[in-house]
């Protein structure tokens, strides 16, 4: 399972240079990067399992709890 319907925007749909064609999608998961900010807005760091590149995203709160677990079962540990 990756977190690639959590992200909005335009990284969501980027293609991975290091996907087998180079044309398929990151496969986005968080990283230990989870911060609450002030106001409420939770900062959760991203990373593609495949060409490790991050992706830095404010989530709302509402969001964040909405996917809070899969966000803490989906962490990538080996970067
Ligand atoms: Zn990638």
């Amino acid at each position: 399972m990756n977190l690639n319907h959590i992200i909005a925007g335009e990284n969501q749909d980027e293609n991975c240079p290091a996907s087998p064609t180079g044309l398929k999608k990151h496969n986005w998961l968080s990283t230990n990067e989870i911060e609450t900010k002030h106001g409420g807005e939770v900062f959760v760091r991203f990373i593609c399992k495949r060409c490790k590149k991050t992706h830095d995203q404010l989530l709302s709160t509402e969001k964040f709890r909405l996917f809070e677990r899969a966000i803490e079962m989906n962490k990538f540990m080996e970067y």
